[in-house]
């Protein structure tokens, strides 16, 4: 008899055998799974397939009395049934909530705009005082009020008198309107919000409106507070000028502005400071009384200003004993607060580089340098063209040094700066000019001679084919100048008329659609003429005051070769001009 192996289950006919043989102890019959479970004598198990409806095994056992169970396995299925159903249910419904949570976050992203919490900077403890704030004493004044009415406003309240809700600072950038925001909360005491204008204004239209409303709604929730926009001119331009019609969105958040600032109960405690450059752009509506009512100047700081302001940003810096601020505040006309914060920083980098304990007049002279004439370059090797550039800032140097009104040589050099400055002449800024802020025309034609003096040494020296388009910047410069002598401020003989305007950048909307010249094309030829004429005259102006100066010029440049740098004593006594008396003004009858 064939024996199957023990782990091999028998096929079907060979079990019918076995039972009938007695060797089977018993069976269990699973229809649902048309199999038999086997269970010999000797212990063994076996399982073995069948037809879906079988007699056979069963007549067979009956037979040969094997006894035989039948057993139901529908209950079980229909529990693994339901088990991989609700499995499968399972990864469905965690499939579908992972997608709508994640398109969610993409609707959020894009629908969710406009809560503005995170965008409104919120500070409670603002340390910045008053007397971090130099230089602008006007506009200091001036806020004072607003600082006591946030501190005491009864006092106000009783006489009947309103506070202003806003206040708008104009100026150019860099003046410390932001840190006057900033000064006036401190000092009050009370929260500070503060918001770019720009952040408003969203790709959708609506969004702007409601990040006001919740500006101001935080603002009243913590009133009295500060609420200051910064760059106010990018949602509050005139409505309705723009080419192809206004902005909507921008003017719906000026609306909304409008509207919150009506809003506000009289005396209500929120102030709102909005600073910009442009005030020329605002519309109308919001200087109403009511609205931005006062409307503050923050200007560049005059000298003293800005003594002022190094002094503020000196006080945490270790500066040597003999740095006088005073000289530095005369040297940078022109710097606003944040310039000349930033050039005390740059010193200060510049003195850890040296590993010196305090910022020296060495230290800050280089970082000046490096602010206004960019990064040193390496030193020309060329000799010819450093010849050339020699001579050229010697022409501006001793131009100046020769013509009345012109400023006085603070320093030549030929040390390259990056961006293609072969070198540069510096002056000394006029004190009269600096205070008054006024410009005489002698003063201004002084400039056109010295700018011209440059491209006159060339032409002296090397001969007019062997001029330079080094000259351009200069070029430029006196052509602007000399514009602008003929058509603001009438210097010529068109007379005493303002033919062109103040020079305002253009705002673009308005101006493209309304501006005309306002004068005929024969003036605008005759203006040309003048302005040829004044460069004309000014550069054989610097070439006759050169011209009999050939040994002057040369002793200079090889000195300037030799030091590569000479400040105002040694240049004045290589010129042969050191304790010659220069006539420090001209008539004005003299002038042509
Ligand atoms: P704005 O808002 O006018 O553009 P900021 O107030 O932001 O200028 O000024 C920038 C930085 O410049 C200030 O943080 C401060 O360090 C410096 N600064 C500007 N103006 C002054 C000033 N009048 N006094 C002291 N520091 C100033």
């Amino acid at each position: 008899m064939a024996r199957l192996r023990p782990d091999q289950p028998p096929i079907y006919s060979e079990l019918l055998r076995q039972i009938k043989g007695g060797e089977v102890k018993d069976l269990t019959l699973i229809p649902q799974r048309r199999e038999v479970l086997v269970r010999y004598a000797d212990g063994r198990k076996a399982t073995v397939s069948i037809l879906a409806n079988d007699q056979q095994v069963l007549r067979t056992a009956e037979s040969a009395g094997v006894p035989l169970t039948v057993k139901d396995i529908r209950g079980e299925q229909a529990l693994a049934g339901l088990a991989g159903n609700l499995g499968l249910v399972l990864v469905i419904v965690i499939g579908l909530s992972f997608l709508l949570r994640r398109s969610a976050q993409v609707a959020n992203r894009a629908m969710g705009f406009s809560r503005s919490q995170p965008r409104v900077k919120s500070e409670d403890d603002v340390v910045v005082r008053f007397e971090d704030v130099a230089g602008i004493t006007e506009a200091k004044d001036e806020l004072q009020e607003v600082v006591t009415f946030l501190k005491e406003p009864e006092s106000f309240i009783r006489l009947g008198a309103k506070i202003p809700r806003g206040v708008l600072l104009i100026g150019p950038p860099g003046t410390g309107k932001t840190l006057l925001a900033k000064a006036i909360a401190g000092e009050a005491g009370v929260p500070f919000f503060s918001m770019a204008a720009s952040e408003f204004v969203e790709l959708f239209v609506g969004v702007g409106a409601s990040r006001v409303r919740d500006l101001f709604r935080q603002a009243k929730e913590k009133s009295p507070c500060i609420v200051f926009i910064d760059e106010i001119d990018a949602v509050g331009r005139q409505r309705g000028a723009g080419i192809g019609g206004g902005n909507d969105e921008r003017e719906q958040t000026l609306n909304q502005l409008l509207t919150e600032m009506d809003g506000f109960a009289d005396n209500s405690g929120v102030i709102l400071l909005a600073a910009t450059n442009r005030a020329d752009v605002l519309d109308t509506a919001l200087m109403r009384p009511g609205r931005f009512d006062r409307r503050i100047h923050v200007d560049l700081p005059d000298r003293r200003g800005r003594e002022a302001i190094l002094a503020v940003h000196g006080r945490t810096r270790p500066l040597a004993e003999d740095v006088d601020l005073s000289d530095w505040a005369k040297r940078t006309p022109g710097f606003s607060g944040a310039d000349l914060a930033n050039l005390l920083n740059e010193a200060a980098i510049l003195t850890a580089r040296d590993n010196a304990l305090a910022i020296g007049d060495g230290q800050i002279e280089r970082a000046l340098e490096r602010i206004t004439m960019g990064l040193t370059a390496a030193p020309l090797q060329d000799n010819a063209k450093k010849r050339l550039i020699a001579y050229h800032e010697i022409g501006h140097a001793l131009v100046a040094a020769l013509t009345p009104g012109a400023g006085k040589v603070d320093k030549v050099t030929l040390l390259p700066r990056s961006g293609g400055v072969g070198g540069f002449t510096r002056f000394w800024p006029d004190d009269e000019v600096i205070d008054s802020g006024l410009l005489t025309r002698a003063a201004l034609k002084a400039r056109l001679v010295v700018a011209l003096g440059g491209r006159a040494a060339e032409l002296v020296v090397f001969g007019p084919s062997e001029v330079t388009q080094g000259a351009s910047g200069d070029l430029q410069m006196v052509s602007q100048l000399a514009r602008e002598m003929v058509t603001r401020f009438g210097f010529s003989s068109l007379g005493p008329v303002a033919l062109e305007g103040g020079g305002n950048e253009v705002f673009l909307g308005r101006d493209l659609v309304h501006t005309r010249p306002t004068y005929a094309e024969s003036t605008g030829r005759a203006i040309d003429a003048q302005i040829r004429n004044l460069a004309k005259q000014a550069l054989s102006e610097a070439i006759g005051l050169l011209e009999s100066r050939r040994e002057t010029m040369d002793r200079l440049v090889e000195a300037l070769i030799a030091e590569e740098t000479l400040h105002t004593e040694r240049f004045l006594a290589l010129a042969g001009l050191a304790n010659e008396e220069l006539p420090m003004s001209v008539q004005e009858g003299a002038l042509p």
